[in-house]
């Protein structure tokens, strides 16, 4: 069974409090198209198919299998009224997407704030356009966002979580005392405003009339229409197509930069899938340990992007950069000691990420020059220090990694694995552990 973080979105996202604005390049790179003309589109096209005739190593693969599916069943390129019938299928049976421009209305109003009227990529007749707020401060900063459809709804009422402990509720609304929400794992739920496709076509708009804000991202021809071709074609989660962007280059280099200075963070929203009650015992007493250190639950984000390993941690963070990273996923393979192979649930690894520069100005041992470099599989490096890179935050960190038979990272963390597997323990054993 699968378990671990099911990541629903990734991409620069600024913290306020327990506000998270996390902006998504699947949505900057929709809304560039819907921004582009028919013609731009179909010229975009053809240089991509050229591109993919002619150029083996061209990596888009979903451009390709559309290219091979089309010649397959009807004998002849892809062009763009194929482009077009797949996005009506997608969107209420309309091709808004490409051809009608979204912006209808645009206004800005005294204190920095935008208000737009957005066309739907749907059917405009089912639910006219969208509107759009948005809060920028003198430098260009976004203050705020808002929008009206579900893509931005659905996250904000629900928080990252698709289940929120029902206990937990009741019992505030029962004692009448103000408590911060918390999610099935006992963290507190922050308030997510994904950018969607309405707010990111407004903000790319800003970009381009007034210069006030800058988009932090950076598309090519071949890597927006690839974007189009996962979601039309292949149907791919918003969450691949944004690591697909990521990795392909979409952060610009300022992005880049404001990331490692600390005033954003690559993050994702996820909603839980399966925890397994060992696990979750585990992620609590990591997280209440950790805390008495003053560290923070600070969302989610991804961690070996690009290896066979990847996925989404949960992150604790300090004010001095150390950040743990809680790594629970069955593409893992971490099995609880004393149990047996077919009831064995997957367990969290805890990986603390120190930047290099404060090792260094810590004097800490061993130096960093002697340390290998922590690539691929995070199992074999249970053992030792290893010079890492923290996605998150863009930067490069020593990376030490506990699993829960091994090399452990605080007495406090050692005895919540050992709890945890001393109650599943045959008792005989239990007893003997004692004398
Ligand atoms: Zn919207």
């Amino acid at each position: 069974m699968d378990r671990g973080i099911n990541e629903l979105f990734e991409g620069p996202t600024i913290t306020d409090g327990t506000d998270k604005y996390l902006l998504t390049p699947s949505s900057f790179a929709e809304a560039e198209i819907g921004l582009m003309s028919k013609s731009e589109v179909r010229k975009g096209l053809e240089e991509v198919l050229k591109e993919a005739t002619i150029n083996p190593a061209f990596e888009a693969p979903s451009i390709r299998a559309a290219i091979c599916l089309i010649e397959k069943r009807l004998g002849r390129s892809v062009c763009l009224e194929d482009v077009l019938e797949r996005v009506r299928a997608h969107h209420e049976n309309s091709s808004a997407l490409i051809t009608k421009q979204p912006i209808k209305q645009a206004e800005l109003s005294g204190g920095g704030v935008w208000h737009y009227t957005i066309r739907r990529r749907g059917n405009e007749k089912k639910e006219r356009e969208r509107a759009v707020t948005i809060k920028l401060d003198s430098s260009g900063n976004i203050m705020q966002y808002m929008c009206q459809c579900q893509t931005f709804r659905y996250n904000t009422a629900k928080g990252n979580y698709d289940t929120i402990s029902e206990q937990q509720q009741n019992g505030a609304a029962l004692s009448g005392v103000a408590v911060p929400m918390l999610d099935v794992s006992g963290f507190p739920t922050f308030n997510v405003m994904v950018a969607c496709y309405h707010v990111a076509a407004s903000l790319i708009h800003i970009s381009r009339t007034t210069g006030q804000y800058r988009v932090p991202f950076a598309f090519t021809n071949v890597s927006v229409l690839e974007a189009l071709f996962m979601d039309a074609f292949g149907g791919i989660k918003e969450a691949t197509i944004d690591d697909y962007l990521i990795r392909s280059g979409a952060l610009t280099q300022e992005t880049i930069v404001q990331i490692s200075e600390g005033n954003l963070t690559l993050e994702v929203v996820k909603h839980m899938k399966n925890i397994d009650k060992r696990a979750q015992e585990i992620i609590n007493g990591i997280k209440r340990a950790r805390e008495r250190e003053v560290y923070a639950f600070s969302g989610f984000a991804t961690d070996f992007r690009g290896t066979p390993f990847q996925t989404a941690s949960i992150i604790l963070t300090k004010n001095d950069g150390r950040s743990v990273h809680i790594l629970y996923d069955s593409r893992l393979r971490i099995k609880a000691p004393f149990s047996r192979p077919e009831n064995g649930a997957e367990l969290p690894l805890i990986m603390l990420n120190i930047p290099i520069f404060t090792w260094m100005s810590e004097g800490r041992t061993p130096p960093v020059s002697e340390m290998a470099e922590l690539t691929g599989d995070p199992m074999v490096s249970t053992r030792g220090y290893f010079r890492g890179f923290d996605g998150r935050t863009q930067q490069e960190v020593v990376s030490i990694i506990a699993r829960p038979d091994g090399h452990l990272l605080t007495p406090l963390e050692r005895r919540t694995y050992e709890q945890v597997f001393e109650s599943r323990r045959p008792k005989r054993q239990a007893r003997q552990a004692l004398n």
